[in-house]
C-alpha cells in the first residue's frame, strides 16, 4: 500500500495486498505451527537469523496483515497484536522498564491500566508516579528520577475524557531521554495519530472501536521508530546490548531503531508470557478495520448531538465531552483531534450516585456493560464497576466521581439515543 493513501484507504485495504489469483479477503492461518525442510531451515529462524513463521506464540501471518494495517494507519514503522490491551500497556513499559525502574504516567488513565501500574506492575519491582493531566510543565519535570524509562498518557483518557497535552508530554519524555507511549484507544488512527504529535510508542485495546462489533478482545503496540535507543544505552540495555537467550543479538544493531522494540517485545516478552492474539480474532479485527473511519465518524456525530440534549437538561449536573464547544477539554481536543473525539460522553446526574444508577436502570437502547465504543450504545457507572478498587483520593485523580455515567454512544440514530436518555430522565 502507498503511504499516501488517505486514512479511509487504508482501513480498507492496508496490510494486505493480495497477488495474482490469492484470496482477496485477509486468510486466516488456522495453524499453530509451520512445516520445514530441514533443521538447519528452522534454526536460522530460531537464532533471528531469516526471517519466517514457525510457531504461532511468537508469529502468525494473519495477525502479522492485521498488525501491519494498524502500523499504516498509524503511521509507524512495526507493530503486533496482543491477547488484550492490558497486555499491550504491559508489554510496552515491560519491554524497557524492570526491577528497580521508575515511569511517569498520568493520573487520568483506565481503571484496569491504573491497577496494572499501581499494583501489579509495581510488586514487580516497578514504580509509578502519577501525575495530574492539567499539572504544570514543572510539576512534570520533578516526577523524573533517574531511573525513570518511560512516560505514559491516554489519548481521550477512559473514562475522564481528559484529552493528552502532548506537547507538555512529549517534551519532558523527550527531555529525559525517554519515550512517550500512548494509549491511542478511544481516539483511534481516525481522529489521532499520536507519533504526529510527538508520541513514540502507541497501544491501542483493540476490543473497543478497532473491532467496533463487541466480538474480540484484544490489543496492540505500534512503534513509530522515532526514539534512538542507541543515544541512552545505559538506559535501555535490553534494547542496546546482547540478549543471551537469543545467542547475543543486540536488537536495535540487528533490527535498527525502526524494528528494535516490537522484535524484542515478540521474540522475548511473547515467547515467554505468551499473551497472543488469536488468528480468528485478528481476522474479527480486521473486519472492524475496514469500516472503522465510517463508524467513527457516526460515533462523533451522536456523541456531539447527545452531550448537547444533556448540557441543557435541568436533571444533569454537569457534561464532559471533549467535542463540545465550552467544554474545558475542547481547545486541546481541536488542537489535536479537529475532526472529531470519540463516542463516549460522561455526566452526573442530580441526586448522585444512587440517581445515576436508577437512571441507567430505566434506559432502553443503551445497556449496561463493562464496554465501551462499540456499534450498539452502552453504559457504565465506573465508580461501582471498572474503578471500583480505587479510593475516592484515587477516584478523584482519575477524574472520576461517585455520579459520573459513562455513556458510549453507538451508530444508531441519535433522535432515537436522545429519546432514551430524555425518558429515563423523567421522574
Ligand atoms: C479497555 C481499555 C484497556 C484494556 O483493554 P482490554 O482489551 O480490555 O484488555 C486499556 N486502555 C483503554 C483506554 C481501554 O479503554
Amino acid at each position: 500500500m502507498a503511504n499516501k493513501s488517505g486514512i479511509g484507504t487504508t482501513c480498507v485495504q492496508g496490510g494486505y495486498t493480495p497477488g495474482n489469483g490469492e484470496p482477496r479477503q485477509i486468510p486466516i492461518y488456522q495453524s499453530t505451527t509451520f512445516k520445514y525442510v530441514t533443521s538447519s531451515d528452522m534454526g536460522k529462524l530460531f537464532d533471528l537469523e531469516a526471517s519466517g513463521y514457525f510457531y504461532t506464540r511468537l508469529q502468525n501471518p494473519t495477525n502479522d496483515y492485521v498488525a501491519a494495517k494498524l502500523t499504516e494507519l498509524e503511521g509507524g514503522t512495526a507493530g503486533m497484536l496482543t491477547s488484550s490491551g492490558q497486555a499491550a500497556n504491559f508489554f510496552a513499559i515491560f519491554n524497557i522498564a524492570g526491577v528497580g525502574d521508575h515511569v511517569v504516567s498520568t493520573s487520568s488513565i483506565y481503571g484496569g491500566t491504573y491497577n496494572l501500574f499501581a499494583v501489579t506492575m509495581k510488586r514487580m519491582g516497578i514504580d509509578f508516579t502519577f501525575v495530574s493531566p492539567d499539572c504544570t510543565a514543572e510539576e512534570l519535570d520533578a516526577a523524573f528520577r533517574p531511573n525513570t524509562k518511560a512516560v505514559f498518557g491516554e489519548t481521550i483518557a477512559n473514562p475522564a475524557l481528559t484529552v493528552l497535552d502532548f506537547d507538555k508530554f512529549a517534551s519532558a519524555a523527550h527531555k529525559h531521554g525517554v519515550p512517550l507511549i500512548v494509549d491511542n484507544t478511544f481516539a483511534t488512527p481516525v481522529n489521532c495519530r499520536p507519533f504526529e504529535h510527538g508520541a513514540d510508542i502507541v497501544t491501542h485495546s483493540t476490543t473497543k472501536y478497532l473491532d467496533g462489533h463487541g466480538v474480540s478482545v484484544g490489543g496492540a503496540i505500534i512503534d513509530s521508530g522515532k526514539f534512538d535507543w542507541t543515544q541512552y544505552p545505559d538506559k535501555f540495555p535490553g534494547l542496546c546490548t546482547p540478549d543471551d537467550s537469543y545467542h547475543g543479538v543486540t536488537y536495535t544493531e540487528r533490527f535498527g531503531i525502526e524494528g528494535a522494540f516490537i522484535t524484542k517485545a515478540t521474540v522475548q516478552l511473547m515467547r515467554d508470557f505468551g499473551a497472543i492474539q488469536s488468528p480468528q480474532h485478528a481476522f474479527y479485527i480486521n473486519l472492524g478495520m475496514e469500516s472503522l473511519h465510517v463508524r467513527m465518524k457516526r460515533h462523533c456525530d451522536n456523541g456531539l448531538a447527545v452531550a448537547k440534549f444533556l448540557q441543557n437538561h435541568p436533571k444533569v449536573t454537569w457534561v464532559r465531552y471533549p467535542g463540545l464547544p465550552g467544554d474545558d477539554q475542547y481547545e486541546l481536543a481541536q488542537k489535536y483531534m479537529p475532526s472529531g473525539t470519540c463516542g463516549v460522553v460522561s455526566f452526573g446526574v442530580k441526586g448522585g450516585r444512587a440517581a445515576a444508577e436508577a437512571f441507567m436502570g430505566k434506559l432502553k437502547l443503551a445497556a449496561i456493560e463493562t464496554h465501551v465504543a462499540d456499534a450498539r450504545t452502552c453504559c457504565l457507572h465506573p465508580a461501582s464497576a471498572t474503578h471500583r478498587q480505587m479510593n475516592d483520593d484515587e477516584l478523584a485523580a482519575a477524574g472520576v466521581s461517585p455520579d459520573l455515567v459513562r455513556f458510549s454512544c453507538g451508530i444508531e440514530d441519535a433522535e432515537d439515543l436522545i429519546a432514551d436518555i430524555a425518558q429515563a430522565l423523567e421522574d
